[in-house]
């Protein structure tokens, strides 16, 4: 069955992680042995070629940089600017994986139409791998002319917040509002019809967001708090008033939001008993607050600065995600709910945007 994903971070894994991503993941793995910089080395779960296999043909493709303050403890870049160059950097990879035929950028209707007819058609051995530009924290934005500029590139997400205080919002961990800045970046991001991924903003923050923004609006990656109870998490209160304003949830796959009582370095999907049945425990969730298998659908996060150390047992590579529609078909879910939620919500959202 053919998967949206929503959220993944494949230009920072080019860039910051030094994966050539047109590599196979066991060749990227073996690249990587003894290597101890970051936690997941060796343990990657994502290729554009595991994408195909997996007949993930298109996602959401991040663009990330945060911008810290001198008083802040996160890691991040020193200005905005340096942030922003970052982010035209992970431009830049994208534009070579297309230039060579990996990807291709989905920017509008009749180019999501095309993308989705090629994969019909042709099976997915060859075909490019459909990305849609979005940016994870929108720090690097340094005036609203830079989102303008953005928009042109063909950024059509934005999520205001990360972790911690931002410039535009607070994001996971942090607590407080949006601001004046907050609220002119929302204007600009409704006058350019971008759609807003709340994803990562604090309570506050959230409620503040819901107030002041009428445009469209989903939550590319994020879990239920009635499972897993953290402020990562949206809350049931949160996740109606998304559902009221016809979002669509994508649920990820990193460990500690999936589980509770998860401690990071320590916990194994192992011995947590952790599998794809609780990314279908979040996905439940939400259709029975929702009363339909409308709201919800798949974002990753699967090269999120984590790897199989953090994530379902079951999933060796992204391509495993093929085995959630018969975990689905087990609790009782038929072939249109299980559509509906491997890609159809979120590409009826896309159209209904860009139309
Ligand atoms: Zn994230």
């Amino acid at each position: 069955m053919f998967i949206f994903d929503a959220h993944l971070d494949l230009a920072m894994n080019a860039m910051e992680w030094n994966r050539d991503l047109t590599w196979s993941v066991e060749d990227i793995r073996a690249k990587e042995e003894g290597m101890i910089d970051k936690p997941d080395r060796g343990k990657n779960t994502v290729s554009l070629g595991a994408m195909r296999r997996g007949n993930i043909g298109l996602c959401m493709a991040t663009q990330i940089a945060r911008y810290v303050k001198k008083e802040n403890e996160l890691p991040g870049w020193n200005s905005p600017h340096q942030a922003w160059a970052q982010t035209q950097g992970q431009l830049a990879w994208y534009r070579a994986m297309e230039a060579i035929g990996e990807m291709v950028q989905i920017t509008n209707l009749a180019e999501l139409n095309n993308h989705l007819d090629l994969w019909n058609s042709l099976g997915n051995s060859k075909n490019p791998i459909g990305y849609i530009l979005s940016l994870e924290g929108a720090d690097s934005i340094i005036t609203l002319d830079h989102l303008e500029k953005s928009y042109e590139q063909g950024l059509r997400a934005i999520g205001p917040a990360h972790y911690g205080p931002g410039t535009y919002a607070h994001g996971t961990n942090s607590i407080g509002g949006i601001g004046r800045k907050g609220k002119e970046l929302l204007k600009e991001i409704a006058r350019l019809n971008i759609i807003l991924d709340t994803t990562h903003l604090c309570d506050e923050s959230f409620w503040e967001t819901m107030k002041a923004y009428h445009g469209p609006l989903w939550a590319s990656h994020n879990n239920c708090r009635a499972l897993v109870n953290h402020n990562r998490q949206f809350s049931d209160e949160q996740l109606i008033e998304l559902i009221r304003r016809g979002a669509v949830i994508g649920i990820a796959l990193d460990a500690w939001m999936m589980v509770p009582k998860w401690v990071k370095g320590e916990s194994t999907p192992e011995s947590m008993g952790l599998t794809l049945e609780h990314m279908a425990d979040h996905i439940d969730h939400i259709c029975q607050l929702a009363g339909n298998s409308l709201h919800v659908g798949i974002g990753t996060d699967l090269d999120g600065g984590f790897g199989r150390e953090q994530s379902p047992a079951d999933i060796n590579t992204i391509a495993d995600l093929q085995k959630l529609p018969n975990l689905l078909y087990k609790r009782g879910y038929n072939n249109k709910d299980i559509e509906n939620i491997m890609h159809a919500n979120f590409i009826r959202f896309l159209r209904k945007t860009w139309s």
